[in-house]
């Protein structure tokens, strides 16, 4: 228990408040925080003074402040990096999202008859066009499409769901495959050993209680030496066979034959995944395709069906903004389309594709326009406590997406004079706008390949305001 006098010594909240000015936050914001503050004082000892009170508390609230939702420079070089909000979409799809967003829309009225329309229904048939299949859906993620897949075949008695043991992966944080089928109420048949699975392992866990086969894409590792997977045809014909599901999760889900961009290697198409035979796929919406945060699920037109009749369906379904951002990210790759997207060319990537896919766009950026992009940037830090130069590296897709592809680029490298690198890497993180970068080799490094050109200025300003003194 503390004394009557030193509990006096808190200061207010109201004083406190008054004594912060204006931090940039609501004020029920700022009243809060000052008061969990507060709060905390009470087992202090020795209860700080009313300085030292107000300090700590302006840079809480400057933390607070900076975790607000808001646009960064991405300068890690990662293209689909999760913890920066994944793609960032193109003019166009922001084009049509905001113009969604700020009127009433037909989002389930069909203007022609002037009955009530199916949400989404163009979408779905233009992703069902891109993806070479007879129907698709779509959901808030693919976490969700395969929880909804998952949940829909195993109801009743058949609770099993056959998986290679070299398919139990996790992508980044919280999504692990055993726990993604567990939470869905579905019963994990391992088969196979993590390096080695062959289809007579398949074969010979189907049984009764079996619901579906399960090919989940190991999108963020590779494994190589003594390494086997049937292929993927015959476990479609073993499912068949046997009439059970197979779906494959794709994870990425690149409908551009990555082949083709920047020395990648290849990614499955959700059109070649469904050419050898399985009966649905899923993909996310917001990784390599390069639309807004989504899962798609492809392939048979009455499995779709089925699973849009779910009432779990409905908890899972996008909202106007994401669909608005999905239907014009669609658009611009069936364009890029020959007359039949899927089954003939795939959608070549291009200059328009590029101009509405920035990922796209970013993948293929020559190394010698991101030199001359850096050279201007080092030129223009001339004069300052730094040592600037240009050097080689190495983005990634990220996203758990093509982990063995590295992409040669063009980095920025600093070296303060009078600062330690973490305290640049920090003070710029927690500019306006922030810029993330990496450091390697005792150097502050910013990959430019994943900086829009139009944020050089930006990242100009952002170094000259972190070394002002
Ligand atoms: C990324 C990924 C997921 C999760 O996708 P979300 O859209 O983030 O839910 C699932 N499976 C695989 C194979 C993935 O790569």
């Amino acid at each position: 228990m503390k004394s009557a006098p030193a509990l006096r010594a808190i200061p207010s909240v109201e004083k406190l408040r008054q004594a912060l000015g204006d931090p940039g936050l609501p004020r029920a914001v700022v009243v809060a925080a000052v008061r969990r503050h507060v709060a905390a004082l009470r087992a202090a000892k020795p209860i700080p003074e009313f300085g030292a009170i107000v300090e700590r508390l302006r840079a809480a609230l400057a933390d607070l402040k900076l975790s607000r939702l808001q646009p960064v420079i991405n300068g890690t070089g990662i293209l689909v990096h999760t913890n920066l909000g994944r793609a960032p979409l193109g003019p166009a799809a922001v084009a049509t999202l905001a113009a969604v967003a700020a009127d009433y829309n037909n989002l389930e009225l069909d203007l022609a008859t002037g009955a009530r329309g199916r949400r989404a229904a163009y979408l779905e048939d233009a992703l069902a066009l891109l993806c070479g299949a007879d129907a698709a859906t779509v959901v808030n993620n693919c976490a969700a499409a395969l929880v909804l897949v998952l949940r829909h075949f195993t109801s009743g008695q058949r609770k099993e769901v056959i998986l290679s043991r070299g398919e139990l992966i996790q992508i980044g944080g919280g999504f692990r495959v055993p726990e993604i089928l567990e939470a869905s109420g579905a019963r994990l048949r391992e088969v196979g050993t993590t390096n080695q699975t062959a289809l007579n392992d398949y074969a010979r866990a189907i049984r009764r209680e079996t619901a579906m086969i399960l090919k989940v894409h190991r999108s963020n590792f590779f494994m190589g030496g003594f390494v086997a997977s049937p292929d993927p045809k015959a476990i479609a014909g073993l499912a068949k066979k046997h009439r059970l599901p197979f779906v494959e999760d794709l994870g990425s889900g690149a409908v551009v034959d990555t082949a083709q961009l920047a020395g990648l290697e290849h990614e499955p198409t959700p059109a070649e995944a469904l050419r050898r035979g399985v009966d649905l796929v899923c993909f996310s919406g917001d990784k390599l395709l390069g639309g807004p945060q989504a899962g798609i699920i492809a392939g048979k037109a009455r499995h779709v069906a089925a699973l849009q009749r779910e009432p779990f369906f409905r908890a899972l379904r996008c909202d106007k903004l994401v669909l608005s951002a999905l239907q014009t990210t669609v658009e611009l790759y069936l364009e890029a389309s020959g007359p039949r997207p899927a089954s003939s060319g795939k959608p070549e990537v291009g200059a328009p594709l590029e101009a509405g896919t920035p990922v796209l766009a970013m993948l293929r950026v020559s190394e010698d326009e991101l030199r001359l992009r850096a050279g201007k940037i080092v030129a223009g830090l001339a004069r300052l406590p730094l040592q600037a130069g240009v050097g080689a590296g190495r983005s990634q897709l990220g996203g758990g997406t093509l982990p063995r592809s590295g992409i040669p680029s063009v980095t920025v490298e600093l070296a303060p004079r009078h600062l330690t690198v973490e305290e640049l890497a920090r003070r710029l993180r927690r500019g306006t706008p922030p810029v993330v970068g990496f450091i390697s080799n005792g150097r502050f490094k910013l990959d430019l390949r994943t900086v829009f050109p139009r944020q050089d200025e930006a990242v100009l300003a952002a170094v000259r305001q972190a070394l002002a003194p």
